[in-house]
């Protein structure tokens, strides 16, 4: 069988597995069923034994990149185990504290602020670095950004901004790293998904249920599609594309105008009508 995507023997560390529904579950996954071995790297020694069933057999490193000196040590301990070269790396990782509910965008806290950056944007940073030693010289480096940055979801709040900034530290690393490897660095924008991260944004559900609808096929974006795009980034057919967000959205960034949304906001009291609106039957999601 002919192996496309060239992964299989190849080794991936994926950072930010915390449950089945992570977007870095999915890419793992998917790069083991490549014939790909998958380095695992988890916030806590609680998050390690709660995906001990998941993770069994396989090499997991700790690493809450909250801490100052957290990636070095990863580094480390990652090639003293004898996984080095890498041939890429999986950043899955952000935090928001949304402990107080909804707030607006301006009555965003600096400690939030810079904690959720810490976290969310600068870990890309020092994770490339403290890997730079132990990566093959055309490794794929791939972040998992949001499919839009310039919309303002009011419940989304300061992770926008520093959405923003991760997706432009991507393009700076892949600059930087370009001056003496052929490493590269791209996000997958995605859209929403159903993680435990999304679920604890206030009143998702009904921004995911809205967006679905905003969807041109009126179905939900799969985890699995967006793990499939981050596959392709990681592996070597994907070698052209370098400091680029590959947007995964089914859509739904260019539908300002769908006409069943359109009817819903102008004239609620009005039914679909099937020879005006063909697609007007909106799925409900499974
Ligand atoms: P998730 O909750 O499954 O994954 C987030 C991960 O970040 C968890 O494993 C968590 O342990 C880890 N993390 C948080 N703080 C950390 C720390 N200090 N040190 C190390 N790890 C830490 O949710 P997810 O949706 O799979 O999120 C993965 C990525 O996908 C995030 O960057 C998220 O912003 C992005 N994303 C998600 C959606 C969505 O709708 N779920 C959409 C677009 C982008």
């Amino acid at each position: 069988m002919s192996d496309f995507l060239q992964l299989a023997g190849k080794t991936f560390l994926v950072q930010g597995v915390a449950n089945k529904k992570s977007v870095a579950w999915f890419i793992a996954k998917t790069l083991e069923e490549q014939g790909a071995r998958v380095v695992y790297a988890v916030r806590s020694e609680a998050r390690k034994k709660s995906l001990e069933a998941l993770l069994a057999g396989k090499p997991v490193f700790l690493c809450d990149v909250e801490e100052e000196g957290a990636c070095e040590r990863l580094a480390v301990e990652v090639a003293a185990a004898g996984f080095a070269p890498l041939h890429g790396v999986v950043h899955s990782v952000a935090f928001a504290n949304y402990s107080d509910g909804f707030k607006t965008f301006a009555e965003t806290q600096r400690k939030d602020f810079l904690q959720a950056s810490a976290i969310s944007a600068f870990s890309l940073v020092e994770l490339a670095r403290a890997l730079k030693p132990h990566l093959t010289p055309d490794a794929s480096v791939v972040t998992i950004g949001i499919s839009s940055l310039v919309v303002t979801p009011d419940n989304y709040g300061y992770m926008g901004p520093i959405k923003a900034a991760l997706d432009s530290c991507a393009r700076f690393l892949a600059k930087s790293f370009s001056a003496d490897t052929a490493v590269r660095f791209n996000v997958v924008g995605s859209g929403p998904l159903k993680t435990s991260a999304s679920a604890g944004i206030p009143g998702y559900l009904e921004s995911y249920l809205y967006a679905e609808k905003m969807t041109y096929r009126k179905r939900a974006l799969d985890t699995q599609e967006v793990a499939n795009t981050a596959v392709f980034l990681l592996s070597p057919r994907s070698s052209g594309v370098n400091g680029t967000t590959l947007v995964v959205d089914a859509g739904l960034g260019a539908n300002y105008f769908d006409k069943d949304i359109i009817r819903l906001a102008m004239r609620p009291e009005t039914p679909a009508s099937p020879e005006q609106s063909p697609s007007a039957k909106i799925q409900t999601p499974k």
